[in-house]
Parts: structure tokens; sequence; C-alpha cells
């Protein structure tokens, strides 16, 4: 037997799950295929490494129907201060000035998808697959047909469109031989929960030291998120340190504007790299969120760009829907990465350069950043644009991306 869909989404992670609320409801009948089952704790896009979203990402979850579910749950980033470590170099940007709510939040993975799923497998238009894994696909003129393994049995299902959401290791990659541009920043970012002497008043810290950047991001019930990007040599003494010698190390890198550092939570660790596929669109297939690009997690930018891929793509496929056309035609497929290039080719720059600049002792170059830092901060202009590209409002949005729902 052959199951038929118009969109057959591989990988029920974050961007996967926003790809299934976004076009549920346009009368398109979709498919989504999880490895791991959704409530299950071994789900590794749901764990528990907190995400911070831009506002831009707001407005789409907002338009998605999902914004109310979470809310409860994200803490407000009204300020985000940057420094370099040791150096004169300081920049702030504040939600006041760009006359918003909040520049962003803060909400942990897992809340997340609560929020994603929740309901999603009542939802009559949305089949949830799961767990199964993709064994095969093979591409035709009218459809792609993929073959899943499904509890020890094979499962044959045919879709007009099929939207690779499988995560930076993506099979759906591998299997169509899309090459990719990899490289490694040999750092690992390390990250738990931070108790601290002095509340974080809603400020987002982005500090850069000499081994890579830290973050120290606002949580509810007055914890901070600490993302530690840590050379990959020094990573197995640091997660072997006591609660007490972790956070006089950490201390003597972030310093005191919180105050002491107090406690500590459970440690996770994440081999960092960036990884760009050199094709996004084939006819019938497109790639999004990690499947495509998995940016370094420096200012937080991989599932809020994701989420951009889904915006776009959710209003393009509710136009052609509309006009009861084809979701997997080619010229649908192209207009998406064309809209798409742009913000993702600068996200990956910005967040590259970022990781390396700033991580490089040089004195000519410590000194070049510090001084740009400096500048950015006195030049209003300067920094509503880079307040913008963090906020994921920069270039056309699509519909979802100011806040209008598609359905
Ligand atoms: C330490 C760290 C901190 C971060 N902080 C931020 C942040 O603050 N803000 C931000 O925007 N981003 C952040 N990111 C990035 C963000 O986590 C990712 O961009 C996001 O999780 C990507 O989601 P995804 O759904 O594309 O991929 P994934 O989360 O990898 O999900 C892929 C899904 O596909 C499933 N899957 C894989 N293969 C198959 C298969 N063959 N068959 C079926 N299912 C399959 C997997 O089980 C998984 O559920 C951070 C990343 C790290 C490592």
């Amino acid at each position: 037997m052959t199951d038929d869909y118009d969109i057959l989404i591989i990988g029920g992670g974050m961007v996967g799950a926003s790809l299934a609320r976004s076009i549920n409801g346009l009368g398109l009948k979709i498919g989504v295929v999880e490895a791991w089952p959704f409530n299950s704790d071994l789900q590794p896009s749901y764990d528990d490494r907190v995400i911070a979203l831009s506002w831009g990402t707001r407005l789409i979850l907002q338009g998605m129907g999902v914004w109310e579910r979470l809310s409860g749950e994200a803490e407000p980033i009204s300020d985000i201060h940057i420094s370099d470590r040791g150096h004169f170099g300081f920049a702030r940007l504040n939600n006041r000035d760009e006359a918003v709510e909040a520049l962003g939040y803060v909400a942990t993975a897992r809340a997340l998808g609560q929020a994603l799923l929740k309901d999603l497998e009542q939802e009559p238009d949305v089949d949830l697959l799961c767990p199964a894994s993709l064994k095969s696909l093979s591409v035709s003129d009218d459809f792609v047909e993929v073959n899943l393994e499904e509890a020890g049995e094979v499962r044959r299902v045919r879709t007009a469109l099929l939207v690779a959401a499988d995560g930076g290791d993506s099979a759906v990659r591998g299997r169509l031989a899309i090459s990719s541009k990899e490289q490694a920043y040999g750092q690992t970012a390390i990250i738990a929960n931070i108790t601290t002497e002095r509340p974080h008043q809603g400020v987002a810290y982005e500090r850069f030291t000499d081994s890579g950047p830290l973050a120290m991001l606002p949580m509810t019930e007055g914890r901070s998120s600490l993302v530690w990007t840590a050379k990959d040599e020094q990573v197995t003494e640091v997660m072997a340190l006591d609660e007490t010698a972790f956070l006089e190390r950490l201390q003597t890198r972030f310093g005191y504007r919180l105050g002491h550092l107090t406690k500590c939570g459970k440690r996770f660790a994440y081999p960092l790299k960036l990884r760009q596929a050199n094709e996004h669109v084939r006819p019938r297939i497109a790639l999004i969120g990690n499947a495509a690009h998995t940016v370094h997690p420096v200012t937080g930018q991989g599932f809020n760009l994701g989420i951009r891929d889904v915006a776009v793509l959710a209003d393009l496929l509710a136009d052609v829907s509309a006009e009861q056309g084809d979701p997997g035609s080619m010229d649908l497929l192209q207009r998406y990465a064309d809209w798409r290039r742009r913000d993702q080719n600068a996200v990956a720059m910005i967040t590259d350069t970022l990781a390396r600049l700033f991580a490089n002792p040089l004195t000519p170059l410590r000194l070049a950043r510090n001084v740009a830092l400096l500048g950015l901060d006195s030049t209003p202009g300067l920094k509503h644009l880079v307040a913008r590209q963090f906020m994921g409002l920069n270039g056309r949005l699509p519909r979802l991306a100011r806040g209008i729902p598609l359905v």
C-alpha cells in the first residue's frame, strides 16, 4: 500500500514541526516523519538547551498560533550587552530604542517542542509517522517515493514535495548526494543553567573571550543560561571540574556583572561546526533548517534562521494551495531558494566572522574589533541596523514574519 501526501517532512524537530504547524489548515495533506517518539526525553531536538528567540521569531510563532502556548515559559530580553573580555570595547542594544516589547525571548528547546507539538496529532491534515526513519527515496517527474522503516516494517509513501528538516547530519541530503561546505571550529559549546547573586533584569550578555564567545542569557526563575564556547582540547577538563571549580573558572571569564555565580545545573557539550549545503532545492525537494545550514551558536541564530526558512516556504505553499497548483513545482522551489539566499548567507557570514575574529589574539585585530564595538555603541543608525538583523526583521518579510496567519 502507498500513502500519498502533498508535503512529506523528514524530521519533526523544531524546524520540521514549525513547518507542519505553519501549513496546517491550508488544505494540504502533510506527513511528518520523526525517528524518535515525540514524548521521549531522548528526542534530540527538544533537549534542555535554551534557545534565544528573536522578536521576528516571536511574530512567526504568533502567526502560527503557537506563541500563546509558549509565552509563559519565555523570558523577555530587554537589553543585549556585548563586550570583549579584558579590553575596552563594548556595545549595548535595547528594546526601547527599537520600540518593541523585547529584543527577543529565551525558552528551553523542550518548552518550544511542547508548544509546537501540542495536539498536532489530532489535526486532520497532519499524519505523524513516528517513530519512523527514512530508508530510501527516489525522485520522479510527478512525485518522490520514500521508503520508511516503521516498527520494523517498510512503509512506502509518495509525496509531491519532500522537505528535509532532518538536521545537520541530514539523511535526505546524504541520499541525494548533495554536497556541503563544512568547517569545524575546533570549539565546543558547554551549556548549563547558572544561578547568580544579582538578578539578570532581562539583560543578555555576549562576551568574547580568547577561547571563543560566552553568552549568559536571562531565564525564568531568575537563572541565566550559559553558552560557553571552549576550545575542543579544553572541554574534557572543563566538563570534569566539580561545581565549585567550574563556577570559579566561569567567574574569571564572565566577571561580576551578575555578582557571584552561586549554582550550576547539569552541563552539556555540543561540538560546533559550520555546514552549508551547496543546493537547497532540487526538483520536488527542499532543504530547511539545520539540514540546509548549521551555524555557530554565537548570538543564537540557528533556529531563528530555520524558522525564517519555514515562514517563506509556508507563504509560497499557501499561494500554490489556494490556486490548487503543484506544491513540488520547481518554480515554487526556485522562488523559495532565491528569497532565502541573502538572509542565509548573511547569518552564516556574520556568525562565522564573530566566532573567528573575536577568538583571535593578534593585537591589531583586537584593537580593531574593540574600536568597532565602541563605534557600534555610539552610532544609532548602525545600531538600529544590527538590532534589526538580530531581530530577524531585515529584507522582504513573508506574512508569518509580520505576525499574519496564513489560514
Ligand atoms: C549549544 C547550542 C545553542 C544554541 N542556541 C541557539 C539559540 O539561542 N537560538 C537559536 O536560534 N538557535 C540556537 N541553536 C541552534 C538550534 O538548536 C538549531 O538551529 C535547531 O535545533 C535546528 O533545528 P532543526 O529542526 O533544523 O534540526 P534538529 O534539531 O537537528 O532536528 C532534526 C530532527 O530530525 C530527526 N531526524 C534526523 N534524521 C532522521 C531520519 N533519517 N528520519 C527521521 N527523522 C530524522 C531528528 O530526530 C530530529 O528530531 C543552538 C545550537 C546549539 C548546539
